[in-house]
């Protein structure tokens, strides 16, 4: 079959993994007989450099035409990179919040999975481990507090800061179905993370994923306060199969569960809209620090890559096949830097493509 895929390469290290992803993509090609009709598309500090904005109408446009779009990370150093003298809303991240706003893409999925052969790399406790986990954070991605009004104003001399926090019950049902239908195809298990002990966008998203869960008689539905919720991360993070919450408690909870995973390198993410159109990207940034060097851990992009062809191409044998591919290139001691341990061999970013190609 032919599918229209959309390249964001990016900033920093994200042309060198978004190579990698690729290649792993058109061995998937060759050996499922699909057809990827690729188009690069500008984002970030890549497209201010060549248009001078870090979004364009022409790779909105573009991104529409596409099934899907994969994209490395954006932005650059912000102490020593010209994009960051620019205003706040002429910086590369100004291109990402654009584009999700753009493509309407109100779900985030981020995946925290602890595989066995980077254990060492948890920072948790053995005995806390146990098992492992695997869990995924659905996080709202277009509402809430961070697009709610907000302003600084002087009150009797005193300086004071407002933020609002508004969902409506229709914004809440679309993520809370599509929480729904992913843990479908999972364990079968939602944490709703609220804070309705306190606040009423709290209750009424309570109230909304009640609803919703009628539907879905198969899924276990449990509601956990968002203080809770990031103690029981450390705690027992394998209770977890669906997190669902929204913006900011998924922000946070987000880069909790990835921290405790022990390796940004690996962890992807999906951004989706209400069509199967998604945008996918690792969850790490740009690494400015290490770019050109060949030494990126590709691993998230590649996964990212995977979760493109299960969300947006339906391709879920192709996507296991990836991820397998993945797991056998860290079983047989294959390592990059960020996440290399003794006994195992150190691999560039280029060579960890390759030998995951070969084990597809
Ligand atoms: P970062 O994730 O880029 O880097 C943090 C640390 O992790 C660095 O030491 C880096 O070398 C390392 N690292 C990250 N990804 C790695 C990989 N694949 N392999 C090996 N090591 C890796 O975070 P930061 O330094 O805070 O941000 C750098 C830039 O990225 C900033 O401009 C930031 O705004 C941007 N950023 C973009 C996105 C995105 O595109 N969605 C997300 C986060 C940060």
């Amino acid at each position: 079959m032919e599918h229209r895929i959309g390249l964001i390469h990016g900033d920093g290290i994200g042309p060198e993994i978004v190579d990698e992803a690729k290649k792993v993509l058109d061995a998937v090609c060759t050996k499922y007989g699909h057809t990827f009709v690729y188009s690069k598309l500008l984002l970030g500090g890549a497209s201010i450099d060549a248009c001078g904005v870090p979004l364009t109408d022409e790779t909105v446009g573009q991104a529409k035409d596409c099934d899907a779009v994969l994209m490395g990370s954006i932005g650059g150093d912000a102490k020593t990179s010209p994009w960051y003298q620019l205003e706040p809303s002429r910086r590369p991240e100004a291109g990402l919040l654009g584009i999700r706003k753009a493509l309407n893409l109100f779900a985030n999925l981020r995946p925290a999975y602890l595989y066995d052969e980077l254990r060492a790399a948890c920072p948790l406790r053995e005995e806390i481990i146990g098992g492992g986990f695997d869990m995924m954070i659905m996080r709202e991605l277009t509402g809430g507090l961070y697009f709610g009004e907000r302003k600084t104003t002087e009150v009797d001399g005193v300086r004071t800061a407002v933020d609002t926090l508004t969902y409506n019950e229709q914004e809440i049902r679309r993520i809370a179905k599509r929480g729904f239908d992913i843990a479908m195809k999972r364990r079968k298990k939602v944490t709703s993370v609220d804070k309705a002990n306190v606040l009423d966008s709290s209750r009424l998203w309570r109230a909304v994923v009640e609803e919703v869960a009628k539907d879905y008689p198969e899924v276990e539905l449990e509601h956990m306060l968002v203080d809770n919720c990031a103690m029981q991360l450390v705690k027992n993070p394998a209770q977890f199969d669906v997190i669902l919450t929204e913006n900011m408690f998924g922000d946070i909870l987000s880069d909790e569960a990835s921290m405790v995973t022990g390796s940004i390198g690996m962890l992807s993410s999906a951004s989706l809209n209400e069509t199967k159109f998604g945008l996918y990207e690792p969850s790490h940034g740009s690494a400015p620090d290490i770019a050109g060097q060949n030494i990126a851990n590709p691993i998230a992009t590649i996964l990212s890559a995977a979760m493109m062809l299960r969300y947006s191409l339906d391709l879920d044998t192709e996507a296991d096949a990836v991820e397998s591919a993945v797991k056998k290139a860290l079983a047989a001691g294959y390592r990059t830097v960020d996440i290399m341990s003794d006994g195992c061999r150190q691999v560039s970013t280029s060579e960890m493509g390759d030998l995951i190609v070969s084990y597809l």
